[in-house]
């Protein structure tokens, strides 16, 4: 089973910033990542720097994501871009629904379901954010709130072929605190996000082709922690992926996590 972690680097570097540390990641897992084909390790640049870094892991054992996608191929949608591109400039994953995009651009559970569909028809695999805010923690609507977006994400979805698809639970709440959740909390939510695709998706999609991630202030440290829950398949990581050799020791970790 494969074993995931995708590095999200915000909007926090410029494009030579970009292509230098892809090459320094790939300079420093390079010569491991290739004997570990169990672990996907991931980088997610900017869309600017896609191109460049693309480069810099071809023929690698590190794979490009984009952070954001537009649901359709093509047309008057300034700003956006499809799909198609992205597949186009080497990308097999894309980050969609991210908590930041959710309070900052108003990106909502339908258009989280439009994106995913259209990473599918495209052979990228969605890594779908959902996770709730510490209102709604303490309001006691943790879990419905979550089982609303997974369910609203993936309603008409259903993985054939080669296609997959992550989920990450990133509680919005500890996103950039440098203070996770304990790793029995994240375990509880995947169980729960588990249930919820056990009962959209027949048994053999979900073993094989779905898997729960954990996001919010993983690092080097508390990395293996998640990873020793059978249920957790990897990490979602934000400022964490910005450090090269944290990074490379967390895909390590990542790598010798049995699954
Ligand atoms: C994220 O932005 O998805 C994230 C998990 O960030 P951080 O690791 O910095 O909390």
């Amino acid at each position: 089973m494969t074993t995931y972690l995708i590095g999200n680097w915000k909007m926090q570097l410029n494009e030579s910033e970009s292509e230098a540390l892809a090459k320094e990641v790939v300079r420093l897992w390079a010569g491991q990542g290739e004997g570990k084909p169990d672990a996907a390790v991931v980088i997610c640049p900017s869309h600017m720097a896609l191109e460049e870094c693309a480069k810099a892991v071809k023929g690698m054992p590190v794979a490009l994501g984009g952070q954001d996608v537009f649901w359709e191929d093509k047309g008057a949608f300034t700003g956006e871009i499809s799909p198609k591109t992205l597949k186009e400039l080497g990308c097999d994953y894309c980050i969609v629904g991210h908590s930041e995009r959710r309070q900052h651009l108003g990106e909502t559970d339908e258009m989280v379901n439009k994106k995913t569909l259209a990473l599918l028809r495209h052979n990228i695999t969605p890594i779908i954010c959902v996770g709730e805010t510490m209102e709604e923690r303490s309001a006691g609507r943790r879990d419905a709130v979550v089982i609303a977006q997974v369910r609203a994400a993936l309603a008409g979805v259903k993985p054939v072929g080669s296609q997959k698809l992550i989920v990450a639970y990133e509680p919005r709440w500890v996103i950039g605190t440098g203070k996770a959740v304990s790793p029995e909390d994240a375990a509880e939510m995947h169980h729960l996000i588990l249930g919820t695709l056990h009962e959209m998706l027949s048994s053999d999609i979900v073993e094989d082709r779905c898997a729960i991630i954990y996001g919010g202030a993983v690092d080097a440290k508390n990395l293996a922690g998640f990873l020793a829950m059978d249920v957790i398949r990897g990490a979602l990581v934000g400022g964490a992926s910005l450090k090269p050799q944290e990074f490379a020791a967390m895909a390590e970790i990542t790598a010798d996590a049995k699954k």
